[in-house]
């Protein structure tokens, strides 16, 4: 099947994309990578939508030290953030997490605003920006403005943003010497989105979980986060899989993503105290 497009203009600045936007009578869609918006169209889930390219704004791409944290432009495409070596080094759990995403043709054209925006509850990059406490940052016809990760994802394929707003930017804290960010997910197939994964961040001997694909939403495991700090990993799976409520499809039933996400717990720790490295 082909895709159904309302109309196609190309954005030279986030002004003309926001300009763009407000003249497109609600039909407006931004498009970044093309990697799910054009899937979805291909598919006719979105007919007669207005594209607003966004792809070529140079202002929205490359990675920046900015004090305690790294900026990390929107429109950075995954194999951009996979190879990026201020990413590498101040939030590797990003640099990882692109080995688990898609094939090497989506990842070269995939962003990462493009993803977190699009919030699909499977994707890597909303769990790892919880994880790591990113602060989104936005522009809109009523100025900038910066969202918690915590208040970003609301439902399946839904965020924060307003409509017509753009992601600019995602930040996050600079990792502490000491730190150690892992990811752990199981799929079918390499490649495939996860059944269930999970990603887990030490920041001087504090917690942050996160889980994806368990839910409509990638969410913050907050009494596992306390056993863990407490040091008692069985009593952060007990709870992991206590505060979870994974879906059942087709892919695998709510009960054995339950319990693959306690398995990917142990292995996460094992990981960050360095014994399965
Ligand atoms: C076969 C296949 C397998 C995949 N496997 C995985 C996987 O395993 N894990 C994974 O995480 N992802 C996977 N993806 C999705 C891929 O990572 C996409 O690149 C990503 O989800 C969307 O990024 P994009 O830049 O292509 O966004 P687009 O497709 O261009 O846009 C997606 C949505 O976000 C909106 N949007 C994009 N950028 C912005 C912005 N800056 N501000 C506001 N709104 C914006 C668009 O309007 C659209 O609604 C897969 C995709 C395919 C086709």
């Amino acid at each position: 099947m082909k895709a159904s497009a309302g109309g196609y203009a190309r954005a030279v600045d986030v002004a003309h994309a926001l300009e763009l936007m407000a003249g497109s009578e609600g039909a407006g869609r931004f498009l970044a990578g093309g990697q799910s918006l054009v899937a979805a169209m291909n598919m006719r889930l979105s007919e007669g939508d207005m594209l607003i390219d966004i792809s070529r704004i140079a202002d929205l791409s490359g990675v920046r030290e900015d004090g305690d944290r790294l900026r990390i432009g929107a429109l950075t495409r995954h194999a951009q953030v996979g190879n990026d070596p201020m990413i590498r080094a101040h939030a590797p759990l990003l640099s990882t997490a692109v080995d688990y995403i898609a094939h090497a043709a989506i990842r070269n054209r995939g962003t990462i605003g493009g993803a977190l925006a699009h919030a699909d509850p499977a994707a890597e990059f909303p769990a790892c920006a919880l994880a790591l406490g990113a602060t989104m940052h936005a522009s809109g016809s009523a100025g900038t403005r910066d969202i918690s990760v915590e208040d970003f994802f609301e439902d399946v394929f839904t965020t924060a943003l307003e409509e017509g707003e753009i992601l600019t930017a995602i930040s996050v804290p600079k990792a502490e010497p000491d730190e150690v960010q892992v990811i752990e997910e199981v799929a079918r197939r390499s490649g495939d989105y996860a059944l269930t994964g999970l990603c887990l961040v030490r920041r001087k001997a504090r917690h942050r979980l996160s889980v994806f694909s368990a839910g409509p939403v990638p969410t913050l495991a907050r009494g596992a986060m306390q056993a863990l700090d407490a040091g008692d990993t069985e009593a952060a799976v007990e709870a992991l899989r206590k505060e979870i409520d994974p879906p059942s499809d087709t892919q695998a039933s709510g009960s054995y993503r339950r319990h693959l996400a306690g398995v990917l717990l142990r292995r996460a720790v094992a990981r960050i105290e360095g014994d399965n490295p």
